[in-house]
């Protein structure tokens, strides 16, 4: 039951699995990636939640299904979502964290705000272990986004979504690197490369914390 923790649009929950903790693992791995509209987050997300067997929930795939599905918490976010604009943490907190349990985790696109990341850290048993940013150029995020058939990429949009990435997310990051678990990817790259660096970059940060084959 996602909703459940947000009482009065909790009528119409979405499918998602929620992620339990898997016996004999040292530290579950919970991984974060963030990075501009256009880094690769959801692609690389994927492939690594895969990869380290864990949960993978993307906020921003969760509410647009929510807009499709017409659900009463697509209707509240339809309008934010389509300019470019972020729903309120206390909103998409209580959505996170309904989903996450207690297990392993990658996430993808949460948190965004200084606020967020307070709220997903105020738990042990969720705050993160590593955060990957997704460094891309912005000829790269352009190309990528002038490619894909988004109607949150239309350019004044996705300009507004660049825009909050500096004002909101970075200054999140800085937290993160305070705590000394931010690593930085280069994104430019294949898919592939990408991968390859997200992985060695997974391993470097917490082999030896994690049973991970
Ligand atoms: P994304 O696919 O991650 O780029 O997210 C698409 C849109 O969903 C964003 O532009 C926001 O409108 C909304 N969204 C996704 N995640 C969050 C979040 N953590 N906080 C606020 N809004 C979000």
């Amino acid at each position: 039951m996602v909703l459940d923790h947000i009482g009065h649009i909790a009528d119409e929950p979405m499918d998602v699995p929620v992620a339990s903790a898997r016996p004999g693992a040292l530290v579950e791995p919970r991984v974060l990636l963030v990075g501009r509209p256009g880094s690769g987050k959801g692609t690389q997300g994927e492939r690594l939640s895969a990869r380290l067997d864990v949960h993978y929930l993307s906020t921003g795939d969760l509410l647009r299904r929510h807009i499709a599905a017409n659900t009463s918490l697509g209707r509240s976010v339809e309008r934010l979502v389509l300019a470019g604009e972020l729903v309120p943490d206390e909103l998409i907190a209580a959505i996170v964290m309904s989903c996450i349990g207690v297990g392993g985790y990658v996430l993808d696109g949460f948190p965004r705000t200084v606020e967020q990341a307070a709220a997903l850290s105020s738990l042990a048993s969720t705050a993160p272990n590593l955060v990957i940013e997704l460094v891309v150029s912005p000829a790269v995020v352009i190309s990528r986004l002038a490619g894909r058939n988004r109607s949150d990429d239309d350019i004044e949009v996705a300009r507004r979504r660049l825009d909050l990435y500096d004002t909101e997310t970075a200054p999140m990051l800085a937290g993160f690197e305070r705590d000394g678990i931010l690593r930085r990817v280069d994104g430019d790259g294949t898919v592939a490369a990408v991968e390859a660096e997200v992985w060695r970059e997974t391993m470097r940060a917490l082999e030896g914390t994690l049973l991970v084959n």
